[in-house]
């Protein structure tokens, strides 16, 4: 049923409480099969013959896939592995959570998670071939277009030549968090990588982080080659550091949400920082940082579970609430999703890029 490594990982998390205190899905809900250990004890026990039922497949999905686990582990093992194998599990058992069916479905049928079929942004005038392809992700697409068009404006500004897909398929990120990598995962993502080298890029600019992740770290494995992979923020760090472009240096004080993915996944923590130093910004950090971030939610989580991934943006919130920043950026659209709906009272939420947008 599972493989030997995600056997090994849940055999090794069943009775350990160290990254506990870290889980921002279980630090909201205070429920104990929220924990990775919890977590780990219910794989390990269906492996030695408990018939997996429906709740532990709502238990498997109660998860944002954010890594802080992962990446506290000492010993070096990986929750996230025997999670998404549970997740395959529960697909394949038909004990899927109803509203997580939902999305899934609306993937299957539509390929992204909010159902849309057309997206919120404007492409006019832009090529769809070029040496440099912008990657906008279904967030910026459907649910954020104001970080995609802020993304397009910087890049004009800069003198880049770039192309953009109208119809850009799924990469796959998306339902590889509610499917595991299965066919169907895999199957998206060759249709991603087709659409890339149909479109001649030499390099593309990703600016999704689950998009960016997921290219990195899975499409060589499954034998999608792709040009060069270039987050957004580094590529318009470059453009600054290059001189390409000259923001206004009027900022205050801020503070940056390091999203998971780009943090944990991607190990990118500076061009974001740089950025905001080049608008004049003094960034005061938030106690977890870099690494170590407190997950905000994703995309994905926020269509199943709106509760617990609205609580777990607010009690991100109350780590700015720590610092005495009361403006708050992030550079991926999926954390800009989620942390623009929980602004407490007396504070403010701009995405990065559009706050560069406005510095030009
Ligand atoms: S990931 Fe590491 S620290 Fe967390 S429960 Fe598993 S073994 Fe323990
Ligand atoms: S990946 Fe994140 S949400 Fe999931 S168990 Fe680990 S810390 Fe909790």
């Amino acid at each position: 049923m599972f493989s030997e490594k995600a056997k090994k990982n849940a055999d090794a998390c069943r009775f350990c409480w160290m990254c506990r205190h870290l889980c921002p899905v279980q630090l909201v809900t205070g429920k104990e099969t929220n924990t990775p250990r919890a977590k780990g004890l219910q794989v390990s026990m269906i492996e030695r013959g408990m018939p997996m039922e429906k709740d532990c497949g709502k238990t498997m999905y109660e998860c944002m896939l954010c890594g802080a686990c992962t990446n506290d582990c000492a010993t070096g093992f990986d929750p996230l592995v025997f999670i998404r194998e549970a997740r395959t599990q529960a697909n394949v058992l038909d004990i899927v959570p109803p509203e997580v069916q939902k999305v899934i479905d609306r993937v299957l049928e539509t390929g992204n998670i909010y159902g849309a079929r057309e997206p919120k942004v404007c492409f006019d005038g832009l090529p769809e071939t070029g040496e440099t392809l912008v990657w906008l992700g279904e967030c910026a697409r459907y649910s954020v277009p104001e970080t995609a068009q802020a993304l397009f404006v910087i890049m004009k500004k800069a003198g880049v030549s770039f192309a953009a897909l109208k119809d850009e398929p799924a990469s796959g990120s998306a339902l590889g968090d509610l499917m595991g990598f299965v066919e169907d995962v895999r199957a998206q993502a060759a249709k991603a990588g087709e659409a890339i080298r149909g479109s001649g890029a030499k390099r593309v600019i990703v600016l999704d982080s689950y998009d960016a992740a997921l290219m990195l770290h899975e499409y060589k494995d499954w034998g999608i080659g792709l040009p060069e992979i270039v987050t957004a923020a580094a590529f318009v760090d470059g453009l600054i550091r290059e001189g390409r472009l000259k923001p206004q240096k009027d900022g205050g004080v801020i503070t940056y949400h390091d999203g998971s993915r780009l943090a944990r996944d991607l190990d990118e923590h500076e061009p974001a920082r740089n950025i905001l130093k080049a608008m004049g910004f003094e960034i005061h950090e938030m106690w977890q940082n870099r690494r170590l971030a407190k997950c905000c939610g994703s995309a994905v989580a926020r269509q199943f579970m709106p509760d617990i991934a609205r609580r777990v943006a607010e009690n991100r919130w109350n780590d700015v609430k720590r610092t005495d920043a009361k403006r708050l950026t992030a550079a991926c659209p999926q954390s800009t999703e989620g942390l623009r709906a929980a602004v407490p009272e007396g504070y403010q939420y701009t995405d990065l890029f559009v706050l560069l947008k406005d510095h030009l």
